[in-house]
């Protein structure tokens, strides 16, 4: 069976690919690189078990998927991100984790918690088989990504700052894109020649040096995961750095690279270490 679901996997792979690298997919290949060596032998075991053929062990290479099948799996669409109110800068649980039709639950708060449910019967014969936990894990750790991103809980009406026309220096874009994409890949143009690995290796250097003390606090939770507790810093940091000082057709250049950067580079090494210490409890 194992083998079967990884071919299957292959092969959607296959048509996915090609056409959708791009966007998004190196904020979710950093988390993933800074997760992966945090795991303990029995989450590690479990991560390459589960993990389809073709990722060869390397949960990077399959962060992203989760953003490839929202198109085949459109239920899943809404479980990237929570629409908070407009200007509270606040986050509740009951009152924003819903979707576009109300239904409560549907949101990446929601979807971090049932996965994580669903991991949770790994090696438990009677329920697992239940449950896609392949799918499971890619969407867990794509989805403890985007709840690190700033804007992927963000205001309501403009759609997580989706409808804000902006110009990354010369570029037209939208300030949700330039959260997700433009940052970092000025970042790693800038500073790291380019190298998405440089710029892996110089945020897991932070990690284990002037972020020592603050790791293990991101790492405490007193459940299995704490997405309430991410959400809610990522909607004040939303406010505090994403939205700030941005209007409609801003024009962001080094004042806005320089400052936000660092938030950019923290949310993404507290993504990674978070990711890890949740699959480290899940089968720990
Ligand atoms: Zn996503």
């Amino acid at each position: 069976m194992e083998f079967c679901r990884s071919q299957i996997l292959a092969l959607v792979a296959l048509f996915l690919f090609p056409v959708a690298y791009g966007w998004g997919i190196d904020g979710h290949l950093i988390t993933c690189r800074i997760a992966q060596p945090r795991l303990s032998k029995a989450a590690a075991d479990a991560v390459e078990n589960l993990l389809p053929a073709y990722a060869d062990n390397d949960l990077g290479s399959v962060c992203a998927w989760a953003d490839r099948v929202k198109f085949h799996y459109h239920w899943s669409s809404a479980l990237h991100f929570i629409d908070t109110p407009d200007n509270l800068c606040t986050y509740q649980y009951s009152r924003d984790c819903k979707d576009e039709d109300g239904i409560k639950d549907r949101c990446v708060a929601g979807a971090i918690n049932n996965y994580t449910t669903q991991l949770l019967t790994y090696g438990n014969e009677n329920s697992a088989s239940q449950y896609n936990l392949t799918e499971a894990l890619l969407f867990l750790s794509h989805f403890m990504g985007d709840i690190h991103q700033p804007l992927h809980v963000g205001f309501t009406s403009d759609r997580g700052a989706n409808t804000i026309d902006v110009h990354w220096y010369t570029r037209k874009t939208v300030l949700h894109h330039v959260w997700d994409n433009s940052i970092i890949e000025t970042e790693e143009e800038r500073f790291y020649d380019s190298n998405v690995n440089e710029m892996i290796d110089a945020i897991q250097k932070n990690i284990t040096t002037v972020w020592a003390k603050q790791a293990k606090a991101w790492e405490a939770c007193s459940k299995t995961t704490c997405p309430d507790l991410y959400a809610s810093e990522g909607i004040k940091a939303a406010c505090d750095w994403a939205y700030k000082g941005v209007h409609e057709d801003s024009v962001l250049e080094d004042d806005y690279f320089l400052t936000r950067s660092p938030m950019v580079n923290l949310r993404l090494a507290q993504g990674g270490v978070r990711l890890a210490a949740t699959l480290n409890r899940i089968f720990g």
